[in-house]
């Protein structure tokens, strides 16, 4: 109820062609949806990416369309709540103290106009497409390049007020049981006392659990290389890839920094082939996560080859679509928000003789990304010596001609990193001989571009809430039953039981909610999806989502049938 008239409200104050494209009645079906993501970028790295590629972007035979992106607070969105828009239809809270909200509801949204959130429905999660797809009988799948518990591929499968707590989205992700997971994050998975399998590294959990055991058990193959990827089998069903502990690393620096992680059209590529034999269908998400980064270090090398290699995996995409009955697969290209606020020019040039082989020149040179470079000084740049530093940038960058302002921010920032962050220095250094200019080293609030292939009518200016719908619509759901069905108030669900929970660890991604009627007891694991009952372990079509700002436990409907049945 509460939702629907969230629903009406934002219809009303948002942009006028929504009923257009979400009426139930009208709603193109498909059997597949595709969506892939190159985050924080807009117009003008596409424009450059072309440039270098010289030749037509996949994207570019595709439909296109506008999307606003702002959020429920800011006209510039953060990566929560932009793909929380996009994952559930819904605008939620972002900022840097109050609240950084994935797939959850905010109690008030004061952009475009300030509303009150219905008290029942403050800070209760929202169902995502990827939900909504495995309720419809779907596989599903997630590919990124950050570690999956970063804000676009978490905003799809978890719930919590705070994107920063990887532990709890971790664990969400795992029990929400997509059947495909190609990514970053392997320590995410391990407890901070254990080493993570196959590597050095420990893990980083504090609940005690081995979530690599927990998928192991659960039936999926876990893999950590390029080589396991490329030879798995189709008649695979559930796979995870971890890649890296953490973050994977920019396409181009894999050669020296990440030599076993595949390239994310090779993980693209694998998780199609797994999720297609799917005679339901599937939903699939694609993220250049780092594409980003690159923008966020104003790094036009490394925003040019991590957009080629999304090109190369969205063309993957396109050409299964195209593979298939006319109609069946539905693929939409689209930033999360813009960053950097790149442009082709920059003050202080004469655009009317600007060369591209000016700018091409210099990411032709460069064989790493800012960030790779900044890696590089780090580890060989022994301690602060000039001449190293000069040696590492000209063997990197081909650059010979580092002015003096330039290489004292370079040593200073060696030095202490409290002079500036390396990569923000080595960004611009390539950057300004390109002869692009950016305005800032975060987000913008630019519209963004959307491609779609397979629409009969693709939209014009749309809001970003509008995607999901979009997506939930296509593959024959509404989201609002989707979150009705999985997220009812426990205190509202057990009738006439005593239902009490304890969130003392929560914050390790610990608690439980326990429900008690006559002699019956159950216990509902935070995060997870099953329900222990006496000595047995029932699974549930959701995720059980303790709300800490609501004080709160949401879960299944379908919850009270099992327990009474039992
Ligand atoms: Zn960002």
């Amino acid at each position: 109820m509460g939702l629907s008239l969230i629903v009406l409200l934002l219809a009303t104050v948002l942009v006028s062609c929504t009923k257009q494209y979400i009426a139930r009645d009208e709603a193109e079906t498909f059997r597949n949806v595709i969506v892939l993501v190159p985050d924080g970028c807009g117009f003008a790295h596409m424009t450059a990416a072309r440039w270098y590629k010289d030749a037509p972007l996949t994207q570019d035979s595709m439909e296109v369309s506008m999307v606003r992106t702002f959020s429920a607070n800011s006209a510039i969105t953060g990566s929560a709540a932009a793909a929380t828009a996009f994952a559930t239809g819904y605008k939620t809270w972002e900022d840097s103290d109050r609240t950084k909200c994935l797939s959850i509801l905010p109690d008030e949204i004061i952009i475009p106009v300030r509303q009150k959130i219905a008290a029942g429905d403050q800070w209760r999660p929202a169902a995502t497409v990827l939900e909504g797809a495995r309720l419809a009988g779907k596989a599903v799948g997630l590919v990124a390049t950050c570690y999956m518990s970063h804000a676009t591929p978490a905003a799809f499968a978890s719930h919590w007020h705070s994107r920063d707590d990887t532990g709890i989205i971790m664990e969400q992700m795992v029990y929400q049981g997509a059947d495909v997971v190609f990514g970053g994050g392997f320590s995410y998975l391990i407890e901070s006392d254990s080493m993570i399998p196959g590597s050095a590294q420990k893990g980083t959990r504090r609940d005690g659990e081995n979530l690599y055991e927990v998928l192991l058990s659960r039936g999926y193959e876990v893999i950590t290389t390029e080589d396991e990827l490329l030879r798995l089998t189709s008649d695979k069903e559930k796979v995870w890839g971890m890649f890296a502990a953490r973050h994977m690393v920019h396409d181009i620096d894999r050669r020296l920094f990440g030599p076993a992680q595949p390239s994310l059209a090779e993980m693209t590529r694998k998780a199609i082939e797994i999720l297609g034999k799917d005679p339901d269908g599937f939903f699939l998400l694609v993220e250049a996560s780092q594409v980003d980064w690159a923008s966020h270090d104003n790094d036009l090398v490394g925003v040019v080859t991590d957009y080629l290699v999304f090109d190369n995996a969205v063309k993957v995409a396109v050409d299964f679509a195209k593979s298939q009955p006319t109609g069946r697969t539905l693929v939409l290209v689209f930033p999360d928000h813009d960053c950097g606020g790149l442009a082709m020019g920059d003050s202080g040039i004469d655009y009317l003789s600007f060369r591209p082989e000016k700018m091409l020149d210099v990411i032709k040179r460069t064989d790493l990304t800012a960030d790779g470079i900044a890696m590089k000084l780090k580890t060989e740049g022994g301690g602060i010596d000039t001449e190293r530093i000069k040696e590492i940038i000209e063997r990197h960058c081909g650059i010979d001609d580092l002015t003096s302002e330039e290489l004292k921010s370079i040593e200073g920032t060696l030095r202490d990193t409290a002079n500036g962050y390396l990569n923000e220095i080595i960004g611009p250094i390539l950057s300004r001989r390109a002869g692009v200019g950016w305005t800032t080293f975060g987000h913008t609030g630019n519209d963004v571009p959307m491609f779609s292939h397979g629409l009969e009518r693709s939209p014009k200016v749309i809001d970003n809430t509008q995607i999901a719908r979009l997506c939930a619509e296509g593959l024959g759901f509404e989201l609002d039953e989707v979150t009705d069905r999985l997220f009812v108030d426990a205190r509202h669900l057990f009738d006439g039981a005593a239902v009490t929970f304890d969130t003392s660890g929560v914050h390790k991604s610990m608690g439980q909610l326990v429900v008690e009627r006559d002699r019956k007891r159950a216990t509902f694991p935070f995060f997870k999806n099953i329900m222990i009952i006496e000595k047995d372990t029932v699974s549930l079509e959701g995720l059980t989502v303790y709300s800490l700002k609501a004080d709160k436990v949401f879960l299944p409907a379908q919850a009270r049938r099992l327990f009474e049945a039992f």
